[in-house]
């Protein structure tokens, strides 16, 4: 078998969307599993439709990712110099023709047919030219675009790997531009020259492509060249069955991470719109998808993008998380938000358990800032069967306890054996002991953590002037 290439083509004409990543990605992990080479070419012939930027998320996000490129990037708008030749070559194998249509024959010509109910198309005026006529008109520098002479009768038949065998009546087919009036390929015609001479294998793309495959099919039977092997992707629909899109408020990828998703998560939910193992597995790495992905996998049924899935995918990627990488990945946002006092790496441990977005954790935050305001009437507790009473003498034996224990000896297990042999020694209830404990030091009920997570975290001197601020007010009957 030759060498496997697959390209991603993407054109800079906008955001990168969930769907051009999912094909960047397939691109990438085709190449991979074959061991071939995966190919970036940026395709912007069409100047006017360029956005700025959109080249660096492109570049950006394939890092964030680690799909690394093994060439390119090729920029079309630098090679124009190539494709012209190649459809003065089609136009002297009769594959293709001079047109010298003006704009305003063109224009007049759409409109008539829309009045009349009809698809705009172009109606073969410049097909037939005699030969003496064309090179007349070329002679006096007439403007010309180069079309693509379609069949008029039979079909076009392909093969996809993923739809399988596809028809299509040659009668529907346009005669496409190839070459515009100034010199310039149009998109369709570039990315079969550039896929040819690339030695692209297999040309992956989403299904929306599949209604220009004929046109492109029937240019590599026209040059003679070798026609690679289609991989058309499925849909991909909102959770209200649409096709992505951002302006039905559809995420791109970007978005999905400022509110706070993990690339990782986000990319292994990406390769499952589409594609599926075969069994149950659900969790890859890139790394694993590398090994494990097939064609054969890919489905041709659209995939819906479930946010909730996401969500939950991306909070079990940070329950899994190695800690450190985690705590690094929060820093700045625990520092910024409560400063540097208290042990951000703890603070993180305890966040990873909770949240399912990296953005949720500034809500979580508030406690290590101050205790909330409260009532002491947040101290009783059916359930821990507390009330203001119990509370004010388990807070006293607590501090008693804890003033007793060293700064080194406050982690979650010493702390733990201390308060839970505390309250059996009173024959308390954990929840006597640890329900108060967790009001004292935070003034919500709702806080992160329970009391001895919420200890460690506080260490000595801070968690024993919050118990003392407690004991004080609940002494006022506050
Ligand atoms: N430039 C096209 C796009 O951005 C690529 C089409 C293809 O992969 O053939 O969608």
């Amino acid at each position: 078998m030759n060498e496997v290439r697959t390209r991603y083509a993407p054109s800079p004409t906008g955001y990168m969307h969930i769907g051009n990543l999912r094909t960047a990605l397939y691109e990438y992990l085709i190449a991979k599993k074959f061991k071939g080479k995966f190919i970036l070419r940026i395709e912007d012939t069409d100047q006017e439709r360029l956005v700025e930027d959109s080249l660096e998320v492109i570049y950006k996000t394939l890092e964030l990712v680690g799909i690394k490129y093994d060439e390119g990037p090729y920029f079309q708008s630098e090679r124009l110099d190539i494709y012209k030749p190649y459809a003065e070559q089609l136009v002297e194998k009769g594959e293709a023709y001079y047109c010298f249509c003006t704009k305003d024959r063109l224009d007049t010509l759409r409109k008539k047919q829309e009045e009349a109910g009809e698809f705009a198309h172009y109606d073969y005026n410049c097909r037939n030219l005699a030969k003496e006529e064309i090179d007349e008109k070329l002679k006096h520098n007439q403007q010309y675009v180069i079309r693509q002479k379609m069949p008029l009768a039979g079909e076009t038949t392909f093969d996809d790997v993923v739809y399988g065998n596809i028809k299509v009546d040659n009668s529907e087919l346009e005669d496409q531009i190839l070459l515009k009036t100034d010199g310039f390929p149009t998109y369709n015609f570039a990315n079969v020259v550039d896929d040819h001479l690339m030695n692209i294998t297999h040309v992956v793309r989403g299904s929306e492509y599949l209604s220009s495959t004929p046109k492109y099919n029937l240019l590599y039977n026209s040059f003679g060249w070798e026609i690679p092997t289609y991989v058309h992707l499925p849909l991909i629909l909102n959770e209200e069955g649409h096709k992505l899109s951002k302006r039905l408020g559809d995420k791109s990828f970007e978005d999905l991470l400022e509110e706070g998703y993990l690339v990782e998560a986000v990319i292994n939910f990406i390769a499952l719109l589409g594609w599926s193992p075969g069994d149950e597995r659900e969790f890859f790495t890139l790394k694993e998808l590398e090994e494990n992905f097939t064609i054969e996998g890919i489905s041709k049924s659209p995939s819906v993008f479930d946010k909730t899935k996401l969500k939950w995918m991306n909070a079990e990627y940070i329950r899994k998380m190695d800690l450190i990488k985690f705590a690094e990945l929060i820093k700045n946002q625990i520092i910024g938000e409560i400063g540097n006092e208290l042990d951000y790496i703890k603070i993180a441990k305890l966040l990873q358990k909770r949240v399912e977005l990296l953005t949720e954790v500034e809500s979580y935050l508030g406690v290590f800032k101050s205790v909330a305001e409260y009532s002491s009437e947040l101290y009783i507790h059916k359930k821990m069967k507390t009330d203001q009473e119990i509370a004010l003498s388990s807070l006293q034996l607590a501090i008693k306890r804890l003033t007793e224990l060293d700064e080194n000896q406050y982690t979650e297990e010493i702390l733990h054996d201390t308060l839970i042999s505390l309250a059996a020694e009173q024959g308390l209830k954990n929840g006597q002991l640890l329900w108060p404990l967790r009001v004292a030091l935070t003034g919500t009920e709702q806080s992160p953590g329970g009391a001895i997570e919420l200890i460690e975290i506080f260490g000595k001197s801070k968690s024993i002037n919050r118990i003392n601020e407690a004991i004080g007010k609940l002494m006022k009957g506050e």
